[in-house]
């Protein structure tokens, strides 16, 4: 047992040994027993100091209990403990620490009162909290305040409060919070619009959540209202180009709703944060986290919007059991996505969505082809990180198998299933075992052969891409591909027929490239269509991937600037992937990523700092 012993601790009864504790629970990813003793609601009372980059203050638990319970074990990573008490007893209460281990983090173990219903602790996190990422103001839009945003999933949670952190653990919550007067607080809750005067913000989500839902950031924020229901939050000088990009998000929620159901957290609101944001969107409930690099200024990447908002049921309201049952998040989310692009955007955009999926999905089958198994839609993330498992195979995988559904039953019939999906286990959680059980009962069964035909397990527990995977197919590529053809044939780029293509035509077009282009056609390529200086991210990113593989170096400067600024995971390691082929691209990639490391967010420099071996 190890207390962190630069921390003042108060008061430090260390328990006698506690024995017979299974390591792990249900979930490979808690130390949490939640048949013993499990959270239902959090009052949060924190400080956020930009000064120490340290958020501190108290999680107050209020817990239910088995009658035989005689401890409570919560996750913590890197967190300080202060002080522990329990009830109404203001006197410091006793704790140990149980199992330590790389990835998970430190079991804190509470003993209780037979009596006991609230768990209170004191706490600080630490400045490398993983959850935290702490810009200064350099790394803002504005230049003007530091910022901070978290990011929990999968289990980062632990890092940034004491908590039961697996998402098959839910409770509901109320926050205050205390940052610097010139600075407003937003959470995965109902939210303020203004900046008040004291700095001191309260917060309320009454559905019941999993902790890594949690979502907090600091800076300085305007609002800027879309819809009814709708808005968007952004840096000040973001907030009008967000706003612009975003003007659907109104009619998205509406059209979800006719799809499947009421809309169940009240508001839908989405906060455009810096660039090193990692992911392209997190689901934080009430408040979307988005990257600002789907701000394309022509509205063709907002199906981001359109996923996180899918979430608010598949994921947020039903939830995977833990991470072994990612794709029943992530699938039925990209499913529920294409849906609503479909309907606001018509069948044509979203089959270009599709494809580019499949495109992705092939690529990474081709990466697991040594370790088949990472390719099952059910994962055995064990003894992992459940970050491993995040990879286009729940997503994409995922949305295939719901697309053969409804191919083979028809779009009528999967809709009502889904609608029934989630209306019937609204705020639980779910795994694969049980939505099978729950889709054979509720769909298969009322349609005699359909079962055999979609051979549902093999997708599930079978490695690979099954035979009766559907052939999807994009008209709009269809043109792409006769543009392509005839530059291949040497027409020159001014003279293709591009004046409406959007981003998806355009990665179409890139991503076509051949092995051997010449330099000449690079150049022209880019001097007609300014791939390289492009706002376009998603553009930016095939484009750069192409002149590393064609080694067109006058990109380059432009690929520098960008490794730099973005921080988005999806965008940084196909080029460092790409540029650790060479020695040339080698000492390339080092010398970016040492500027570039600082802006990027924890699991960001995670995965980058194992692709390159680096060490600090
Ligand atoms: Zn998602």
């Amino acid at each position: 047992m190890i207390f962190y012993k630069k921390f003042k601790i108060i008061f430090t009864l260390i328990m006698t040994p506690l024995s017979s504790i299974p390591a792990l629970a249900i979930d490979p990813h808690s130390f949490a027993i939640p048949a013993e003793a499990v959270v239902q609601k959090l009052y949060l009372n924190i400080n956020v100091d930009f000064g120490k980059k340290t958020i501190n203050g108290k999680a107050q638990w209020t817990i239910k209990k088995s009658e035989s319970a005689k401890e409570i074990h919560f996750d913590t990573k890197n967190i300080l403990i202060e002080k522990v008490t329990i009830d109404e007893i203001g006197n410091p209460w006793k704790f140990a620490w149980g199992k330590e281990d790389a990835i998970l983090g430190h079991d804190l173990i509470i003993p209780l009162k037979n009596n006991t219903t609230v768990v209170t602790i004191f706490y600080s996190t630490s400045p490398d909290a993983a959850a935290c990422q702490w810009l200064d103001q350099q790394q803002t839009a504005g230049k003007k305040l530091p910022f901070l945003f978290t990011q929990c999933q999968a289990i980062l949670g632990r890092t940034l409060f004491p908590c039961q952190d697996s998402p098959g653990i839910r409770f509901t919550y109320e926050a205050d919070v205390k940052v610097p007067v010139e600075m407003i607080a937003l959470m995965s809750a109902e939210n303020p619009i203004e900046k008040n005067r004291t700095g001191q913000y309260h917060f309320r989500m009454t559905n019941p959540i999993p902790s890594y839902l949690m979502a907090l950031a600091v800076g300085d924020i305007q609002y800027q209202s879309i819809g009814e229901r709708t808005g968007v939050y952004a840096e000040p000088s973001m907030l009008e180009k967000s706003a612009y990009e975003f003007i659907d998000m109104q009619k998205m929620l509406e059209n979800a709703e006719k799809l499947y159901g009421p809309y169940r957290w009240g508001r839908y609101d989405v906060l455009v944060l810096p660039p090193s944001f990692p992911f392209g969107g997190m689901e934080n409930p009430m408040l979307t986290f988005a990257t600002p690099t789907i701000l394309a200024g022509d509205r063709s990447l907002v199906s981001l919007v359109s996923h996180e908002l899918a979430h608010s049921w598949s994921g947020n309201l039903v939830t995977n059991a833990n991470w072994n049952d990612f794709w029943l998040n992530e699938g039925f989310t990209v499913y529920f996505e294409r849906r609503i692009t479909e309907s606001l955007y018509g069948k044509d955009f979203a089959d270009m969505e599709a494809y580019l999926g499949m495109d992705d999905l092939k690529e990474t089958l081709k990466e697991f082809e040594k370790t088949p198994n990472a390719t099952c839609l059910k994962l055995k993330l064990d003894g992992q990180d459940p970050d491993d498992g995040m990879n286009s195979i729940a997503y994409e995988k995922g949305y295939a198998l719901l697309l053969l559904i409804e191919k083979t039953i028809g779009r009528v019939a999967l809709d009502a299933f889904l609608r029934k999906y989630f209306d019937s286990n609204a705020f639980q959680t779910m795994t694969t075992e049980q939505f099978l059980i729950y889709i054979e009962k509720n769909l298969f069964s009322k349609f005699p052969g359909a079962e055999k035909k979609v051979n549902i397990k093999e997708w599930v527990y079978k490695p690979g891409l099954p035979q009766n995977c559907p052939i999807i197919v994009s008209e709009r590529f269809n043109d792409v591909n006769s543009q392509f053809q005839k530059w291949m044939n040497g027409l020159s780029p001014e003279n293709l027929r591009t004046a409406n293509w959007t981003t998806h035509e355009w990665l179409n077009f890139i991503d076509k490239l051949p092995t051997q282009v010449s330099m000449t056609r690079m150049t022209q390529l880019d001097s007609v269509f300014k791939f390289s200086s492009t706002g376009n991210a998603e553009v930016a990113e095939a484009w750069f991937l192409q002149s590393l593989i064609h080694n067109y170096t006058p990109a380059y400067i432009f690929m520098e600037k960008f490794l730099i600024e973005v921080g988005r995971r999806k965008f940084l390691m196909p080029l460092y992937k790409e540029m650790m082929k060479t020695k040339y691209g080698k000492e390339l990639a080092t010398k970016i990523y040492k500027q570039a490391r600082p802006n990027y967010h924890f699991v960001a420099r995670q995965s980058v700092d194992e692709l390159l071996n680096w060490k600090n």
